[in-house]
């Protein structure tokens, strides 16, 4: 299987090229600043399930209001609409992964605006073994190596185990609606 690595090994010789246009790149990453503007963000967002809130909302959303959950808070920075789909979904089934590196740099650069504290370790969802045999790597490992770097944090990538086989997502990748 090949992976689609953006310009390895020579990534860091040559300039940034934007992914989404062709156009030059800004400082080390392969966004140009057009496009890095009209990126969907994900401004306003329920803490708890990340869907975007009406305008004048605040805190959780309806849905989870009424309920607990075994984590903080879920935080994502943009919205599953283009071009960011287009980044996903060329990661997940073209195995693209100068898109991980991007998407990971995009977080990362996300979670820093946040100024919260860094985390303390970053654990990426893992692959069942037969997925992972499949695929060739895991997404989620990639995409959470920018923000280790970043953050200067480890990254325990056999941190969790997936012990259950499940089938794969729609083909879309869009998540269902917890409504
Ligand atoms: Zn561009
Ligand atoms: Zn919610």
């Amino acid at each position: 299987m090949t992976l689609a690595w953006s310009r390895a090994p020579w990534h860091g010789l040559l300039p940034p090229i934007c992914l989404l246009c062709g156009a030059t790149g800004t400082t080390d990453r392969d966004l140009c600043a057009g496009c890095d503007a009209d990126l969907p963000r994900n401004a306003r967002a329920c803490p708890s399930c990340a869907l975007p809130l009406a305008a004048g909302s605040n805190g959780d959303c309806e849905y989870c209001r009424a309920r607990s959950f075994s984590f903080d808070r879920a935080f994502v920075p943009f919205c599953y609409r283009p071009p960011v789909d287009f980044l996903i979904l060329g990661l997940k089934f073209t195995h693209r992964l100068s898109h991980a590196r991007l998407l990971g740099e995009l977080f990362a650069a996300a979670l820093a605006e946040r100024n919260a504290s860094p985390p303390d370790c970053i654990i990426p969802v893992p692959l069942h073994p037969l997925r992972l045999r499949e695929r060739g790597f895991n997404q989620a490992l990639e995409l959470a190596r920018p923000s280790a770097r970043r953050f200067r944090v480890p990254l325990l990538a056999d941190g969790l185990s997936r012990v259950r086989h499940t089938p794969p997502a729609n083909p879309t990748g869009c998540r269902p609606s917890p409504r």
